[in-house]
């Protein structure tokens, strides 16, 4: 399952408590350190992470980060033959944890922090700019 903040009454701020699966209580919580993997309708590259310091990364730092990521990622889908329209991103991370230690599978559960660590308009205008160098068509909404 994806913890997805946009759902319901989260919005962007990283240090937000989220509703843990196990305990269903608002104790989960991202590291102040990290990876988060981005893909575009589920496809992504090995090259399509980076690591985050809250501690230290300031808001343009992430901005940063993810642009690159995006670059790299339409860089190497401008050679597919045939472009599917990118519709669906995610941005995923599975550095969080829960204040009560439970027990997260978390091969299976993973935080999207589109809303968390960034704003979702933010990001889909990022992809749209990166995209259309490339002339490749997005339709990007939120999840
Ligand atoms: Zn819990």
């Amino acid at each position: 399952m994806i913890v997805n903040p946009l759902v319901g009454r989260y919005s962007f701020r990283y240090n937000l408590c989220m509703y843990c699966p196990v305990c269903f209580q608002d104790n989960l919580k991202l590291r102040s350190t990290g990876v988060v993997k981005i893909s575009f309708n589920g496809k992504s590259r090995n090259t399509s992470l980076f690591p985050y310091n809250l501690t230290k990364d300031s808001p343009a730092d992430l901005d940063k980060k993810m642009r690159e990521r995006i670059v790299d990622f339409m860089n190497w889908y401008r050679e597919f033959q045939n472009k599917a329209v990118l519709e669906k991103f995610e941005a995923l991370s599975s550095d969080f944890q829960c204040t009560n230690n439970c027990k997260i599978d978390y091969l299976h559960t993973k935080i999207s922090v589109v809303g968390l660590m960034f704003k979702f308009d933010q990001i889909k205008k990022m992809i749209e700019e990166e995209a259309q160098k490339h002339n490749i068509e997005t339709k990007i909404t939120k999840a």
